[in-house]
């Protein structure tokens, strides 16, 4: 009975703990996220060019119908802007990854999305 209620109350600790870790990784994303937007021009899913070429800077959210180079299962896996060969990164991870694109340059630099994707996305030559 002792051990029953041990195990349910370390249980409980642990899932507050893991929800609150969550939590904080959340906020620190987001920040980090408001952070970037702040330091750099971002490009916007609503710049006309973007619009064009497909991007989004969440890869999973491409209109896959409209651009089915990102349709199949293994294109969703190995598809994003990181691992295209127009990408150069600049600094951050994951979701707060961001770096350059050779075709968001000018007039004036924009910045991309790691995780972002485009239907320009063309595989980084092996190395
Ligand atoms: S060309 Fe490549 S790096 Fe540039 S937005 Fe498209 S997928 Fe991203």
């Amino acid at each position: 009975m002792k051990n029953e209620s041990s195990r349910r109350e370390f249980l409980k600790k642990s899932l507050l703990t893991a929800g609150a870790t969550g939590l904080a990784m959340s906020s620190l994303s987001t920040k980090a996220q408001a952070e970037a937007k702040k330091k750099y021009n971002m490009l916007e899913e609503s710049d006309p060019q973007a619009k064009a070429l497909g991007y989004f800077k969440d890869a999973a959210k491409a209109d896959t119908k409209k651009f089915p180079k990102r349709a199949t299962p293994e294109a969703k896996k190995t598809q994003f802007c990181n691992t295209c060969a127009l990408y150069k990164k600049v600094e951050g991870t994951g979701k707060d990854e961001v770096g350059t694109c050779t075709l968001f340059m000018a007039p004036k630099l924009r910045h991309v999305k790691g995780l972002g994707w485009c239907n320009s996305w063309v595989a980084r030559p092996a190395k």
